[in-house]
C-alpha cells in the first residue's frame, strides 16, 4: 500500500522511474541490489547523468542549479532511487557542503564550487569528527593558526567516509582556544592535495574500506577558504547536521532489504512449507513494514514543514534518523535470518548466487554503524527529550 499522491506527483514518479530504467547501468543496479560497494567512477558517472537534468541537487534552489521541486517531488525522487536501486547523489556534496555554501558562502565560493559540487567534478569529504570528538563535537582540537593570508592547520580527523576519493574536505577547526568550546570553531575548505594532508584507511567489521583517518600536519589553507565568519562555525554545523539527517530515513532501502529477505525465505524449507510461510517470520516482516509506513508519513510532514520555510535543525529530523536506522537494522536482521548459513558462503566467481550471498552478512555489519554516524541515536534521543518533551 502507498500513500495517495496527486496525479501530477504520480506522473513525476513515472518520469523518474523511466529515466532510471533508461539511463542506469544495469551492472550498477545489480551491484546495489546485492548490496555491493560501487567504484568511484560508477558513482560519478551516474551523478553526472542526473546533473544533466539538474536532478543531482534535489534540495537546491533553482537560482543555484536545483530543479525547483516541491518537498513531495524530492521525496518521490529519492524513493525511486532507493527502490530501483540507483545511487543517491553524493550526500557530502549535495546535502552538506552545497547547502552550506548556498546559505553561508561568499559569491566567489559559490561561483567556484557549486557547479563542480553538483557535477561531482570535486568529491567532498566531511572532516568533523576526531578521536576525542564525536558526539561531543565541540571538543574538537584540530587547531588553525592565522598566518597572514593563510591558516596553518594541524590535527587529526577520524571516520571520514570515502575520503580516499576526496578532492576537498569541509573541516571544523579551532580558531580560538580561549573561547567557550562552541564559540572558538570555524569551518575551512581544505584541498586534499595540499602538502601535509594524509589519508589512512580504516577497514571495518564488514571487511570494507569506507572510512578513514585524515592527518593534517601544518597544512596551509588560504583564509578566503573559510566559510562564514571566524569562530562562527558552530552555527553552520547545526545547519549542516539538520540537512544531513533529513535524508537519513532511507525508507526505500529498508523496503528492498525486506523484499530480499522475503525472496530468500521463499527458498528456505520450513515445516511443511517455506520460511516465507512461517507465522513468526511474516509477523516480523509486517511489523517492520507497518512502522515504515508511519515513518514515511513523518518524513512527508518534515519535508512539508521545510517547504514552508522551516530550516533544520528540526527535532523531527532526529525521529527520522533514529527510527529510519532502527528499521534498516531490523530489516538487515530479517535478511540475515532468512539467509541462514547461506550468509556465510564464500565468493565464487563462477556461482553468481553465492557471490550475491557474500554481501548479506557484510550488509548486516555495515548497518550496525547507521545508528552511530550522522549523530548517534542516543544523542538524537537526548535532542528529542529536550526539544519535544521539554526534559
Ligand atoms: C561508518 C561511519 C561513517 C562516518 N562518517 C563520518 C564522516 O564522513 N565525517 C565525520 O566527520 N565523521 C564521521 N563519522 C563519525 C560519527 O559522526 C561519530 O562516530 C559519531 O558522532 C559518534 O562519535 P564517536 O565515535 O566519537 O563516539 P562517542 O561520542 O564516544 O560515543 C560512544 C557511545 O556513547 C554514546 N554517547 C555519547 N554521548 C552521549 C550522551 N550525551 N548521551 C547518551 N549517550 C551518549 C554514543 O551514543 C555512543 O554509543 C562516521 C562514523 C561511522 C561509524
Amino acid at each position: 500500500m502507498d500513500l495517495r499522491f496527486s496525479e501530477a506527483d504520480q506522473a513525476f514518479r513515472e518520469e523518474v522511474r523511466a529515466f532510471i530504467a533508461a539511463e542506469l547501468d544495469p551492472a550498477v543496479r545489480r551491484k546495489l541490489a546485492e548490496h555491493r560497494s560501487l567504484a568511484k567512477h560508477e558513482i560519478v558517472a551516474w551523478q553526472r547523468k542526473l546533473n544533466t537534468r539538474r536532478w543531482a541537487t534535489p534540495s537546491w534552489p533553482a537560482e543555484h542549479g536545483g530543479p525547483g521541486w516541491s518537498a513531495v517531488q524530492r521525496y518521490l525522487f529519492l524513493d525511486e532511487l532507493h527502490q530501483a536501486p540507483a545511487p543517491e547523489p553524493l550526500s557530502f556534496n549535495v546535502n552538506m557542503i552545497g547547502p552550506v555554501l548556498i546559505a553561508f558562502g561568499t559569491p566567489e565560493q559559490q561561483r567556484r564550487f557549486l557547479p563542480r559540487i553538483a557535477n561531482l567534478d570535486d568529491w567532498w569529504a566531511q572532516g568533523f569528527s576526531e578521536p576525542g570528538a564525536g558526539s561531543d563535537l565541540a571538543a574538537l582540537k584540530t587547531r588553525a593558526i592565522r598566518d597572514g593570508e593563510h591558516y596553518v592547520v594541524t590535527g587529526q580527523k577520524m571516520w571520514q567516509g570515502m575520503a580516499q576519493h576526496a578532492d576537498w574536505m569541509f573541516t571544523l577547526v579551532r580558531t580560538d582556544a580561549s573561547a567557550k568550546p562552541q564559540a572558538g570553531i570555524s569551518m575551512l575548505l581544505i584541498d586534499m592535495r595540499s602538502p601535509g594532508v594524509s589519508v589512512r584507511p580504516i577497514v571495518t567489521l564488514d571487511g570494507r574500506h569506507e572510512v578513514n583517518e585524515v592527518f593534517l600536519d601544518e597544512v596551509r589553507v588560504p583564509a578566503d577558504l573559510r566559510v562564514g565568519d571566524e569562530n562562527r562555525g558552530w552555527d553552520i554545523t547545526k545547519f549542516l547536521l539538520g540537512h544531513e539527517r533529513t535524508g537519513i530515513a532511507r525508507i526505500g532501502m529498508t523496503r528492498r532489504l525486506i523484499a530480499r529477505a522475503k525472496a530468500l525465505a521463499a527458498d528456505v524449507p520450513a515445516g511443511s512449507g517455506t520460511l516465507a510461510d512461517d507465522a513468526r517470520f511474516r509477523e516480523r516482516a509486517a511489523e517492520i513494514e507497518i512502522e515504515l509506513q508511519a515513518l514515511q508519513i513523518t518524513q512527508l510532514r518534515l519535508l512539508d514543514a521545510m517547504r514552508h520555510g522551516a530550516h533544520g535543525p528540526d527535532a523531527r529530523a532526529s525521529i527520522l534518523k533514529v527510527k529510519g536506522t532502527e528499521l534498516r537494522q531490523a530489516a538487515s536482521e530479517l535478511l540475515l535470518q532468512a539467509a541462514g548459513t547461506r550468509a556465510w558462503r564464500c565468493a565464487d566467481e563462477f556461482d553468481e548466487a553465492a557471490h550475491a550471498d557474500t554481501t548479506i552478512a557484510a550488509t548486516y555489519f555495515t548497518l550496525r554503524a547507521a545508528s552511530i554516524y550522522g549523530g548517534s541515536n542516543e544523542v538524537q534521543k537526548n535532542i528529542l527529550a529536550k526539544t519535544m518533551l521539554g526534559l
